[in-house]
């Protein structure tokens, strides 16, 4: 249900058609809580949708409010919700399984193919002052816990899934293919679960410094027409092992896939989460020979509150990520900069909107 109330949002209509315009704020349904959004990220994800109108089987076919990687503070709660008030500082888990199919029942919610995801077509995004969102997927960050670290809780979930699939032990060595937001996250998970001797590979110089300043053991700046044998090679020689325990691309490009499958120890993992081209061209004979496990990680299942705690522990350190942030009003600019892929995340704050009784009737 909308009130009458109308509110600024970043509105997708398109391939490189992002728009600002009012969008109906809307009112928490039973089971929800009516948040108000203090941070946005632009994500990999989002720059998909804006590049190319989509994102894998995910069209924009109509116009599509962005944004899931959000933070903010509860200002109403909807009927029968008991785990929060209002005032509670929250981070949002914009992924809602239904919860009844085979994938959900065997705890594998992730891969439920009727799941809600908030700013993935059909379902609108964050990107506005005001959202709902069930109460059950919004979780109560403590008081030291600032919204950008909450709205960086999403992306960092994505690489804990990501590390728990690559199998990463304490000591483990790993090659992580890709130094955006992701790669850093799973840096910084990898490091949290032990991982002692961690290479991360970039095109782009200023990540792969990043990346080293982030604790990469060590880190190759690559080309996309280098001879993968001799980057594997180097990369083999720098981490001083042969072969690493474990890959983690998060790139989605054919080299970068290719150089984690060459530099994996046999009998090991190659997990993948970035999202590149939908066909690459892929060594099968080394997966086949070497024994690699090729496996893809999506998004992140049942591991929030364990994410919550690093992050509220003190045990990682997320906040160096945030390198721009923009009001809301300045999203196109913010998306400008993202899509050059010289910082790291690129956040919106929006500012607390005025609400009147009008919004805050709980949707009766
Ligand atoms: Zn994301
Ligand atoms: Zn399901």
């Amino acid at each position: 249900m909308m009130s009458t109330k109308l509110q600024l949002s970043a509105v997708l209509y398109g391939q490189e058609d992002l728009r600002l315009e009012k969008t109906p704020v809307p009112l928490p349904q039973k089971g929800e809580v009516q948040l108000a959004v203090k941070c946005v990220g632009i994500c990999g994800s989002d720059l998909h949708y804006f590049e190319e109108g989509r994102l894998n089987k995910f069209v924009v076919k109509e116009p599509l409010i962005l944004g899931h990687e959000v933070s903010g503070t509860v200002k109403a709660v909807g009927e029968g919700v008991t785990n929060l008030i209002v005032g509670d500082r929250v981070a949002v888990e914009p992924g809602v399984p239904c919860r009844r199919c085979e994938f959900c029942m065997e705890g594998k919610y992730n891969l439920c193919p009727n799941r809600h995801f908030c700013g993935a077509p059909p379902v609108g995004g964050a990107m506005r002052p005001v959202i709902c969102h069930p109460a059950e997927f919004c979780y109560k960050l403590p008081d030291h816990v600032t919204f950008e670290e909450g709205m960086l809780m999403e992306p960092l979930a994505v690489a804990v899934h990501a590390c728990a699939r690559a199998e990463i032990k304490p000591g483990s060595s790993l090659l992580i293919t890709g130094a955006g937001p992701i790669g850093i996250m799973v840096l910084i998970a990898a490091k949290a679960m032990g991982a002692s001797n961690i290479c991360v590979t970039d095109l782009v110089q200023s990540r792969v410094d990043f990346a080293k300043g982030m604790g990469a053991s060590h880190t190759v700046l690559v080309k996309a027409d280098d001879d993968i044998e001799v980057t594997a090679a180097k990369v083999s020689h720098i981490l001083g092992c042969g072969h690493v325990q474990a890959a983690v691309d998060t790139s989605g490009a054919e080299s970068a896939v290719q150089l984690a499958i060459l530099v994996t120890k046999p009998g090991r993992i190659v997990a993948t989460v970035g999202l590149g081209p939908a066909n690459i061209a892929i060594p099968l004979n080394q997966v086949t020979f070497k024994q690699i496990d090729l496996r893809g990680c999506r998004t992140y299942c049942n591991n929030q509150h364990e994410v919550l705690n690093l992050v509220a522990s003190g045990q990682v350190d997320i906040k160096p990520l945030v390198s721009h942030r923009f009001p809301l009003d300045q999203a196109l600019e913010a998306f400008d900069v993202a899509r050059g892929r010289q910082g790291m995340k690129c956040v919106l704050q929006c500012s607390e909107p005025e609400l009147n009784g009008t919004v805050l009737q709980n949707g009766h």
